[in-house]
């Protein structure tokens, strides 16, 4: 079935520090994909959703720490982000930044949680577990490595509490077929297998969605000592950042969203607690959870003491915003852990922008300027191709591939041409030749606007007014 619409979301990020290289990687990924959508569906047919996650035990502590207010402290870290996501930085073109402390958003958590309690999804009782509060969840003891939360390097503390549950056991099986018959698809399939596997070995625990001693959250609305489970306050954003009011029978027209795009730290909630809430109230679940890894430098895990830190920054003010966005996504298999250094992604740029791209586009332009008639480049079919297959697939890493191997082929045929030559001795074959060469610039310029948006119009304006200033110059 050709899809009409296409709805893709980042995760909501969480408040408790300002924005790092692993927020640009996902937000780069969704942005490509959404700005790649609305060149086939046009821009009414795509909505791209991101935002913040600003409640919880962590961010009540942390804004203690600085001696702030919880909203103060959130609203310094959003500005931080959406600075990232500026025209100026990153260019990403979202279609809405949800806060989940914007009062539509609380409104409509509030209407949510009354459904389900008073459906009996949501029902009173107790909860004793391992608390992590790095990930603010209680952690299975079989999630623990040596005693200690993997994520976070800590041993959980011990917690019981009066809290509101909601059932999970009674929608496991329905899980399990949802995601089998790919209704609810996870992907790459390595990460449907881990929760299939996991799902059938494993029977759910109801999950606590409340908090008794977190102040910093959604006051349950039929018991306000409670505030809301951080995590079930955020997995509605994907429905609230629609204009979603909280009424399951009427829901946006955007929905079900065509990606949730996840790093895989946070697969098995995503896999678990937000498909049971939309199950519970009977409202369709995603299309797509699409699970990326993490980036490394240099096969570790980036951190201060290793000193293999690369920030966003470093990586703007050496590549600019597209060098920084083509490194961000060509640096590996999308899906799988990305391995950066800046040694290697200088190497890149010089040979890939620079060299490659960079030198295609002057060379062209250059010998153009020798024919005085115009030629007029028309454009190209971009559904037919490879690529476009390729972010279907969301194979975002080998459609920029499939985009260079034009880039090759072009500059190959400048070579084999030798147009200089031809400009002294055939005119008429200089001109087919050239015209050629045009006509794959403009679709090689229509291929990389998802990916590189400033760098594509150059190229376009570059071919109407046959000037050229060099788009990236080599680095050290
Ligand atoms: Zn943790």
């Amino acid at each position: 079935m050709k899809k009409n619409k296409f709805y893709i979301t980042t995760p909501i990020y969480y408040t408790n520090a300002k924005p790092h290289i692993g927020h640009a990687y996902t937000t780069v990924a969704c942005d490509v994909l959404a700005r790649w959508n609305r060149q086939q569906l046009g821009n009414e047919n795509v909505f791209f959703l991101t935002g913040t996650d600003e409640h919880g035990m962590k961010i009540q502590k942390k804004a203690e720490e600085v001696g702030k207010k919880p909203q103060e402290f959130v609203d310094e870290i959003v500005s931080e982000f959406k600075n990232l996501w500026s025209k100026e930085k990153l260019n990403i073109k979202y279609d809405n930044f949800i806060r989940t402390t914007d009062s539509a958003h609380i409104k409509a958590v509030q209407k949510v949680l009354q459904t389900l309690f008073d459906k009996g999804a949501i029902y009173k009782g107790e909860y004793e577990g391992l608390y992590c509060t790095g990930c603010e969840q209680f952690k299975n003891e079989n999630e623990l490595v040596d005693g200690k939360c993997p994520d976070h390097d800590i041993v959980p503390e011990k917690m019981k509490e009066e809290c509101y549950l909601m059932k999970m056991t009674s929608i496991q099986s329905d899980l399990v077929k949802k995601i089998e018959s790919n209704e609810f698809e996870i992907a790459p399939e390595k990460y449907k297998n881990e929760i299939l596997s996991f799902l059938k070995n494993q029977t759910l625990n109801d999950v606590s969605i409340s908090r008794k001693n977190v102040s910093w959250g959604i006051p349950i609305p039929f018991d306000p000592k409670h505030t809301t489970y951080v995590w079930v306050d955020a997995f509605l954003n994907y429905l609230t950042g629609l204009g979603w009011d909280g009424d399951e029978k009427k829901f946006p027209k955007f929905w079900p969203a065509d990606i949730n795009m996840i790093g895989k730290d946070i697969l098995r909630v995503h896999a678990t607690i937000w498909p049971a809430i939309l199950i519970h109230l009977g409202i369709e679940l995603p299309k797509m959870l699409f699970t990326h890894g993490h980036i490394l430098s240099g096969g570790k895990k980036m951190s201060k003491t290793l000193g293999n830190l690369i920030t966003i920054d470093e990586m703007l003010s050496k590549f600019g915003t597209d060098g920084t966005r083509y490194l961000l996504m060509s640096g590996g298999t999308f899906g799988d852990d990305l391995d950066l250094t800046m040694e290697r992604m200088t190497e890149k740029y010089n040979a890939d922008l620079a060299n490659g791209l960079g030198n295609l586009v002057s060379r062209v332009i250059k010998l153009v300027q020798n024919i005085n008639k115009s030629v007029d480049p028309y454009k190209s079919n971009l559904l037919q191709s490879e690529i476009s297959k390729k972010l279907e697939e969301v194979q975002i890493d080998r459609a920029l591939e499939a985009i260079w191997s034009y880039v090759k082929d072009a500059n190959k045929e400048i070579e084999d041409n030798k147009p200089w030559e031809l400009a002294k001795k055939d005119t008429s074959k200089l001109k087919e030749v050239m015209e050629h060469l045009m006509l794959e610039l403009y679709m090689i310029a229509d291929y990389l606007l998802p990916f590189m948006p400033e760098t594509a119009e150059k190229i376009k304006t570059a071919l109407k007014t046959k000037k050229i200033e060099p788009l990236f110059q080599r680095i050290k």
